[in-house]
């Protein structure tokens, strides 16, 4: 297994050592945090240190930060028709159509006051969709929660043109980020999100922790999920995971200082991926290439070839790559986000994701390349009528 090599970081980013370090460090730290003792205000020193880590990262107030279970459950707790105590219930909740299942499920809004936004065939939300739909619900008290970039394509998303829209009409954005740190900036600010989710697994933190960040604590989250203890200031009850919440610190700081340093690298390792894949199969189609993309993401497919074949036949020669979504593997039906791009189904079977990370080396794409040449000849032979 150690010739293996892992090319599906959006699904998932390898454990970084200081986050494994850290997360080893906390587990031996025997207090509660919410014990007034020694021992349990060590602890919540950690979990304190933390909120500071994961601010500095998109650059909010510390305490604005919300610790969950992961990104999952940071979308659910922001989208609620009570974000916002004291103010009436929001009525309506616009998601673009190639948000992560996540936001797609609605939250706790009713099915039917959810509506989906369509995108352009370049794989970027229409702003200009969106200010229609903003316009047509004058009046009423808007929730917008928007990607800002997509875990399958990479195609970043125009967050603060859509953020001003979304404020000029009084409504809220909330925008999953998962996919941005370390690889693009994620100032909340600057995106103009008033709330934002991330993962620490994304950024080379252990899996099952995120946080839901907000920009204003003059924003309540009234309407918790998992009630109970008086946890992380009333929003999220239940004993922290000090040990993960400290990996994720140590992501967040490590994912913090890896923008200017490896995001240039990266870029140059994925121009080297779709010169290569373009050489060996020139009918190639990669998808999103005309939109700006996070510079290490690659959805590609050739006509003839089906994803679910490509991704065992890759994994059998030693490479992890990934057809679109992790969440959607298994499943046979393509890609929602690819559909929604106006891509034939034919061709969407075919998206394969091959997504970098600041530790792919030139030799791991050299090796992905002469694993493709070998795999797309042989699935074209047993495909007819496709010429290699
Ligand atoms: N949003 C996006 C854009 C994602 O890529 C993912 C992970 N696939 C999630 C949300 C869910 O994250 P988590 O695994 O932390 O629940």
């Amino acid at each position: 297994m150690t010739d293996r090599i892992y090319l599906d970081w959006n699904a998932t980013a390898p454990l970084r050592p200081e986050s494994r370090a850290a997360m080893v460090a906390a587990l031996d730290l025997v207090g509660n945090p919410s014990s007034v003792h020694a021992e349990g205000r060590a602890a919540r020193r950690i979990v304190e240190e933390v909120r500071e880590q994961v601010a500095a990262l998109v650059a909010a107030e510390p305490r604005n930060v919300v610790f969950t279970s992961g990104a999952t459950e940071a979308n659910m707790l922001a989208l609620t028709p009570a974000l916002g105590a004291g103010q009436l219930p929001r009525e309506r909740l616009l998601v673009s159509s190639i948000e992560h299942p996540s936001v797609l499920a609605g939250g706790r809004f009713a099915g039917n006051a959810v509506d989906k936004l369509p995108v352009r065939d370049s794989g970027e939300i229409d702003l200009c969709a969106l200010e229609r739909r903003l316009a047509e619900f004058a009046g009423l008290r808007v929730l917008v929660s928007l990607m800002l970039a997509n875990n399958e394509t990479g195609v970043v998303q125009p967050v603060s043109e859509a953020a001003r829209l979304v404020h000029q009409t009084g409504a809220l954005l909330h925008v999953d980020a998962v996919q941005g740190p370390g690889r693009i900036p994620c100032n909340i600010s600057d995106l103009g999100a008033d709330l934002l989710t991330i993962s620490a697994h994304k950024i080379g933190g252990p899996k099952g922790v995120g946080a839901l960040i907000r920009r204003d604590a003059a924003l309540r989250l009234a309407d918790p999920l998992i009630r109970g203890g008086g946890q992380e200031r009333g929003s999220r009850a239940g004993t922290e995971n000090v040990a993960g919440i400290a990996g994720f610190g140590a992501a967040a700081h490590a994912a913090a200082a890896e923008l200017t340093a490896s995001g240039p690298r990266v870029g140059g390792l994925r121009k080297r991926l779709e010169s290569g894949l373009k050489a060996a199969s020139p009918g190639i189609v990669i998808f999103g290439s005309a939109a700006q993309r996070l510079p290490n993401t690659t959805l590609f497919a050739v006509p003839g070839i089906k994803a679910e074949t490509a991704v065992i036949a890759f994994d059998l020669a030693g490479v992890a790559v990934s057809s679109g979504a992790a969440c959607s593997s298994g499943k046979v039906q393509p890609s929602h986000v690819l559909a929604a791009m106006g891509v034939a189904p034919e061709l969407a079977r075919g998206g394969l994701r091959v997504s970098l990370g600041p530790t792919t080396t030139e030799s791991d794409i050299d090796r992905c390349i002469e694993a493709w040449i070998v795999v797309s000849r042989a699935l074209l032979k047993e495909s007819p009528g496709m010429a290699a």
